[in-house]
């Protein structure tokens, strides 16, 4: 099926255009971006008149930052099309109930991708977790901000989630791995003196059997990165490490069913196909939940400016 990919930068180029082109579901048949393009797609440069002149393609894709995103997914689902929505789904929690709102009442699918729940091993984790008494949970998130995010000021300003935006990824692992247990119970959140959002994160979830689960994202590491999420259960210690590519239990390591490692965006763009088939929406708000109860109850601390 024809689709449009809108915003055409680091994560559409990265992942977005490979995706599609191995995908037996889609073709890249336009693009949307005021700079960007993909060799041999009909290029737009404006959504209005994408949404004008072809009528035909009826799915877009999102892979703009948040605060911009919403106006043109309310274009795009006014106009009739399905949409994906690159993580996290909106700037703020209620826009996304909007988003999700309007999509049922046009009959168009909406997906809020969350592209870390695909990674191999999740799934595997959350299976293993399943039934078993669980102890504590620690998220180790830290990243090389200037490494990762070159040159993205929107990442800073408001609704761009400072750490947040690496940090959410963690959160909807546990979202799928502890699903409807948490609520965020205590918060504190080091910001840059020059910087609107959080360089660093500390958070603590309250969890119906009292259960120890924190979560720490820190972007000024440099050297090895921490993608990692440790439990500890009555049974066993589990890690899932890399982002959720490598799971181990009690330090061995375990081995992923086929179809978890054909990749995270092959993933999302399979899925993406049977919502679009059904006219189903998929939009969980779990892990921006969480993030704007951070906003909400954390402590403030300054730090240090952060340069480039
Ligand atoms: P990006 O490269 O900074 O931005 C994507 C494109 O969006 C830009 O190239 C720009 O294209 C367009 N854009 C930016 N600001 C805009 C504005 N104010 N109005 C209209 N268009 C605007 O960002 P990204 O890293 O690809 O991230 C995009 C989204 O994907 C974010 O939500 C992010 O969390 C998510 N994501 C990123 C990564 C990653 O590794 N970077 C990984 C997973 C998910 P034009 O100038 O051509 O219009």
């Amino acid at each position: 099926m024809d689709l449009a990919l809108v915003g055409i930068g680091k994560i559409a180029r990265d992942q977005h255009v490979p995706s599609l082109d191995a995908s037996p579901d889609w073709k890249l048949a336009a693009t949307v971006s005021r700079h960007g393009s993909v060799d041999g797609v009909e290029q737009f440069t404006s959504f209005e008149q994408f949404l004008d002149e072809r009528q035909d393609i009826r799915v877009v894709s999102l892979c703009l930052p948040p605060v911009p995103r919403f106006d043109y997914a309310v274009q795009a689902i006014a106009a009739g099309r399905h949409v994906m929505l690159e993580k996290p789904p909106g700037a703020s929690v209620a826009e996304c109930q909007k988003l999700l709102a309007m999509a049922r009442a046009q009959g168009v699918a909406l997906y809020a991708t969350w592209h870390s729940r695909e990674a191999a091993m999740v799934d595997a984790a959350r299976d293993w977790l399943a039934g078993q008494k669980l102890r504590k949970l620690t998220v180790t998130w830290h990243e090389d901000v200037r490494r990762w995010h070159p040159g993205q000021d929107w990442i800073w300003e408001p609704g761009g989630l400072g750490v947040f935006d690496p940090g959410i990824n963690a959160l909807s692992i546990v979202t799928k791995l502890l699903p409807d247990t948490l609520h965020l119970g205590a918060a504190e959140l080091i910001t840059p003196e020059n910087r609107q959002c959080p360089i660093a994160a500390k958070l603590r979830f309250a969890h119906p059997n009292g259960a120890d689960i924190r979560a720490d994202f820190d972007w000024r590491k440099e050297g090895d990165q921490i993608w990692r999420i440790e439990a500890e259960t009555d049974s066993g210690m589990m890690t899932l490490d890399a982002g959720g590519a490598q799971l181990s239990i009690d330090g061995v390591p375990q081995q992923s069913d086929s179809a978890a490692l054909s990749g995270e965006y092959p993933r999302l763009y399979a899925r993406f196909a049977d919502l679009v088939a059904s006219g189903s929406c998929d939009v969980d708000l779990a892990p921006l939940q969480h993030v704007a109860d951070a906003f909400m109850i954390g402590r403030r601390e300054i730090t240090a400016p952060f340069h480039e």
